[in-house]
C-alpha cells in the first residue's frame, strides 16, 4: 500500500511518499541515499499534495534511560508528552509547562520547542546526532545547538536547499538536566491566573501540567482526532520580533528586540478566528495562529490562505510574517 504524508501528519496533508521505514535510526541512517525526511509525529509539517520523492524514515526507538542526578537520556522516538508526563509523575521539574505539544523528543530541539513561559531550551544538556555531513554519530552541546525563539542549527539547516526538509543533523537522543522538585515555577499569566499564583510564583508540577493541558484544550492545541481544530501544525506564523510594534498591539521586550502577537497582527488584518477562503481549510475557531484542515483540505489551500495573511499583514504593517512548520516539496 502507497504511503500518504496525509496519513503521518496532523494536518493530515501531503501527497504519496516513495519509500517508507520505520526502525532504529542508527541502523537505518548510514544506508540512506537521497532526499530524506525523518518523520516524528508530523506535527509541524506542511507537505506537498505532490508527495515526497525521497525517504521517509520514522524512529522506534522508545528508551529512556537514567544517567545519575536528575538527567536522562532519551531517544528521539519517545513522544514527547510521554516523557512530560514521566518526568512529572517522578516529581521531576523543567517540562510541565510544555505539557501536551504533539510530536518526539528527537523534534523538541528542532524548533526549541516552547509554550506558557518556558521552552526545552532550559532542560537540554546536549544531543547525539547523525551528522550526514560525515557519516557519524556526533555529540552537540546546548550550544552548539544555539537553540533560540523557535530556532535552532537543525531548523535552520532543514531550511537550507542542501539538505532538504530534514537538516544536517538527525537528532538519536536527548540529554536532559531535570531538578527533583515537585514545584516549578510559573511565568505566564494566563497560567499563574489559572492556578491562583503570582507570575513567578510556584506550583506543583501535577497542577501545572493539569492546568496547562485544560488552557491548551480549550484553544484546540491538544490533539484530537474528532476536532477538526486540531488538525494543524499548531501555530502557523512566529510571533515577529521587531524594533517598533505597532500601537496597541501585544508585545512585549526580549533580547532581541520587541515580540509582538503574531494572532492579534492576523485578527487586526481581517482574519479573525474560523475564517476561511471557501475551501476546506480554515483558521482554528479557537486559536487565530492555527490554520487547519477541516477535512480534505490540500497544500495549496494552506498556502493560499498562509499567503494572504501575510501580504495583507504585511501591507498593514510592514512587518513579514514568517512560518513556524517545515515545508516538504512546497514553499510559502
Ligand atoms: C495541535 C498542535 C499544537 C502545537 N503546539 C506547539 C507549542 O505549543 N509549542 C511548540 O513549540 N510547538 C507546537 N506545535 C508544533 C509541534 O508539535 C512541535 O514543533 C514538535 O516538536 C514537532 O515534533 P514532531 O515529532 O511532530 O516533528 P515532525 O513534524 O515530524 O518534524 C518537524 C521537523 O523536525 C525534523 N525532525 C523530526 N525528528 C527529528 C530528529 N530525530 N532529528 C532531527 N530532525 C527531526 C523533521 O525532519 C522536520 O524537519 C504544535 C503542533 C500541533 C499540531
Amino acid at each position: 500500500m502507497v504511503m500518504r504524508l496525509s496519513d503521518v501528519t496532523t494536518l493530515r496533508i501531503g501527497g504519496p511518499v516513495d519509500t517508507f521505514i520505520e526502525g532504529s535510526l542508527e541502523d537505518i541512517l548510514p544506508k540512506i541515499e537521497g532526499d530524506l525526511l525523518v518523520l516524528g509525529g508530523g506535527s509541524n509539517i506542511l507537505a506537498a499534495d505532490e508527495g515526497f520523492s525521497g525517504t521517509v524514515v520514522r524512529d522506534s526507538s522508545r528508551e529512556v534511560a537514567e544517567l545519575g542526578g536528575s538527567q536522562f537520556r532519551v531517544d528521539a522516538g519517545v513522544v514527547w508528552d510521554d516523557f512530560v508526563a514521566y518526568s512529572v509523575d517522578r516529581d521531576l521539574s523543567g517540562l510541565e509547562s510544555l505539557s501536551g505539544i504533539p510530536g518526539s523528543v528527537g523534534a523538541a530541539p528542532v524548533q526549541n520547542i516552547g509554550a506558557y513561559g518556558a521552552d526545552v531550551a532550559a532542560t537540554v544538556v546536549a544531543v547525539r546526532a547523525w551528522d550526514r555531513d560525515i557519516n557519524e554519530a556526533v555529540r552537540l552541546s546546548r550550544a552548539d545547538l544555539k537553540m533560540a525563539y523557535r530556532d535552532s542549527i537543525l531548523k535552520r539547516s532543514a531550511r537550507s536547499q542542501k539538505w532538504g526538509p530534514t537538516g544536517r543533523w538527525v537528532i538519536l537522543s536527548v540529554d536532559f538536566e531535570l531538578v527533583h522538585s515537585a514545584y516549578g515555577f510559573v511565568r505566564y499569566a494566563e497560567l499563574a491566573k489559572k492556578l491562583d499564583v503570582p507570575v513567578g510564583g510556584q506550583a506543583k508540577i501535577s497542577d501545572i501540567r493539569d492546568a496547562v493541558l485544560g488552557l491548551r484544550r480549550s484553544k484546540g492545541m491538544v490533539l484530537d482526532q474528532t476536532d477538526h481544530d486540531t488538525w494543524s501544525a499548531g501555530s502557523f506564523f512566529t510571533n515577529p520580533v521587531v524594533t517598533r510594534a505597532p500601537d496597541g498591539a501585544p508585545a512585549f521586550q526580549t533580547d532581541g528586540g520587541i515580540k509582538v502577537s503574531a494572532a492579534w497582527l492576523i485578527e487586526q488584518a481581517g482574519f479573525p478566528k474560523g475564517f476561511s477562503m471557501g475551501g476546506q481549510v480554515a483558521l482554528s475557531s479557537r486559536h487565530s495562529l492555527a490554520i487547519t484542515n477541516r477535512g480534505g483540505g490540500t497544500a495549496h489551500e494552506v498556502l493560499e490562505m498562509a499567503r494572504r495573511i501575510r501580504s495583507r499583514v504585511k501591507e498593514l504593517y510592514s512587518i513579514e510574517l514568517q512560518p513556524e512548520p517545515i515545508f516538504v516539496g512546497c514553499q510559502l
